[in-house]
């Protein structure tokens, strides 16, 4: 059973302060998440055969306000070729917390700041809410810029 306190951020940081702010107005039991076609995840209420919803991670990076940006309800075709991901998504944020939508760790969510414990040779960092590993590593980008010069 889904308890929303299990989700305060001040018993373990990887969970979204933002959300669980956001989460005092829902029932935990009556949302529904989404996975979009292009990957993008969205949680709302179905609502007279409508999906009501927002983009998750606007939610986490505080932009969830009830008057200004509600939930809206997405387009037909949008939502038929989404995938129902509910269960999956609270069994993972249970326990990886903010990385359940951000796999490749390119977001930068509020609150993130003790995100990651950084070894030694600080070349090394560890993701402390999923244990995720990443190295340092440099690459060489070759810019070409292509454009009209007086001659
Ligand atoms: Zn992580």
């Amino acid at each position: 059973m889904l308890i929303k306190a299990t989700f305060n951020p001040n018993k373990n940081p990887k969970y979204s302060a933002s959300f669980f702010r956001w989460l005092r107005g829902h029932s935990i039991k009556e949302l529904v998440v989404m996975r979009a076609r292009s990957g993008a995840i969205h949680i709302g209420v179905m609502r007279d055969q409508e999906y009501y919803c927002k983009s998750i991670i606007s939610i986490f990076r505080g932009y969830y306000g009830y008057t200004v940006n509600p939930l809206r309800p997405i387009s037909k075709e949008r939502f038929d070729t989404s995938t129902n991901i509910t269960d999956w998504f609270w069994s993972n944020y249970e326990q990886i917390g903010m990385c359940v939508v951000d796999p490749d760790h390119k977001g930068h969510f509020l609150y993130s700041g003790k995100q990651y414990t950084i070894d030694q040779t600080e070349d090394r960092r560890t993701c402390n809410w999923c244990g995720d590993k990443f190295k340092m590593v440099e690459t060489e980008k070759t810019i070409i810029n292509r454009g009209w010069v007086k001659i």
